[in-house]
């Protein structure tokens, strides 16, 4: 299997809600789907951090890592051993 992310995968917060992936990118399609880069911003839902009974869920991630080797329009793709990268906004 390609390790490469696209908008099929499934991408969780550290807290395990659920990122909703979108990416900018149209031309490089993998088993169909177009694949993620580093650029892309993807909101998410179903957060559940609450510090000390703060609820203050992650509201976007983003990505600070992507491939070294494989890119998108010059743009890092994103792989599969990279999701622990991802950083959540609030
Ligand atoms: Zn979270």
């Amino acid at each position: 299997m390609i390790p490469i992310l696209t908008i099929t995968s499934t991408v969780m917060c550290p807290h395990g809600g659920i990122a909703l992936l979108t990416t900018t990118n149209t031309q490089a399609l993998i088993d169909g789907a177009p694949a993620l880069v580093l650029t892309d911003v993807h909101p998410v839902v179903g957060c559940a951090f609450a510090p000390g009974g703060v609820y203050i869920p992650c509201v976007l991630i983003r990505w600070f890592i992507g491939a070294t080797q494989t890119k998108i329009q010059n743009v890092p793709a994103l792989l599969r051993r990279l999701r622990v990268a991802a950083g959540a906004t609030r």
